[in-house]
């Protein structure tokens, strides 16, 4: 059976509760029906990973609230008695700060860093729950935060990808040069992975010219991302990801429902579609890949 590993997904509790009870968290249901609505919804999710081959994921945080629950979740699958495991899965957990949230201010993440990680260590091994500092960044289409607070608290956590010798997920939206010249000033990390890869082959030359990954999400997918279609035939083999972003970037033909770790082997398929090869092919390269950003 073909194998993915979706490097990029969000299913702590609150994306579940966003994508699957179609209501804001903030709209306040009753939290044990909540918890137990979630937590029924994780396992129908983590069951239809295993079923359509998605044995890795690795769930990332956004701030220091869903970074912990990241990390809770790809611990508590490690448990034999957890509730929500399925068959084969395995999952890990990013630390980050999001540019959205980047007021919050690097700080927001220290006692989860300090009880997570540690600088010392040699980077993760398989058995490690942390794997990745991200997802971060700039984000220039909403600037929900402030421009100068994003790229501060960018530059902050790409010192902190490398004193933990942690995968960076990067996360980058009309922001390409201020993206580019950060990494470039603060010194690329070994690993470092533009997620959610949305450029054309330019800005993808310029990504891999810094040495980093791309990982392509179900935009791929989209009738109106043939630049992206571009920038996936291009990128080399042992360089390109995919992933879901889930519950968001649901790939054609779901489109308009939420998104999950299971349709990432449409993504591969996409891509597979592109570069005229075998989405089989995609899917060992794109695992392989992933295993090598994480250190797994
Ligand atoms: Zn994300």
């Amino acid at each position: 059976m073909v194998e993915w590993f979706d490097s990029h997904c969000h299913l702590q509790d609150r994306y579940l509760a966003d994508s699957t009870i179609g209501t804001d968290s903030a709209t306040g249901t009753d939290s044990a029906t909540g918890a137990e609505d979630s937590e029924r919804a994780l396992e129908g999710v983590l069951a239809r990973a295993s079923e359509a081959g998605v044995t890795r994921m690795v769930c990332v945080g956004t701030d220091a609230g869903t970074s912990a629950q990241a990390v809770a979740l790809a611990r508590s699958m490690r448990r034999p008695d957890a509730s929500a495991t399925a068959e084969g899965v395995r999952m890990w957990a990013t630390i980050g700060l999001h540019p959205h949230d980047a007021v919050h201010g690097v700080a927001s993440l220290d006692a989860l860093l300090a009880t997570e990680c540690s600088p010392s260590v040699l980077g993760p091994t398989e058995s490690d729950v942390v794997v990745g500092i991200g997802e971060c960044g700039l984000d220039y289409h909403y600037d929900h935060s402030p421009r100068s607070v994003q790229r501060d608290v960018f530059a902050a956590q790409i010192e902190l990808a490398k004193a933990h010798r942690l995968a960076l997920v990067v996360h980058t939206r009309d922001a390409w040069d201020d993206t580019v010249d950060l990494l470039r000033s603060c010194g690329v990390p070994d690993r470092t992975v533009i997620h959610c890869f949305t450029g054309g082959p330019a800005e993808a030359r310029r990504c891999l010219d810094l040495g980093a990954m791309l990982s392509f999400s179900g935009v791929v997918t989209f009738k109106n991302a043939g630049e992206v279609r571009e920038a996936a035939a291009l990128c080399p083999l042992d360089l390109l990801l995919v992933e879901t972003d889930s519950p968001f970037l649901t790939p054609v033909p779901h489109r308009g429902s939420s998104n999950e770790p299971a349709r990432v082997a449409l993504v591969g398929a996409a891509i597979a579609e592109a570069r005229r090869m075998d989405s089989t092919e995609v899917a060992a390269h794109a695992t392989e890949n992933a295993r090598r950003l994480f250190a797994l």
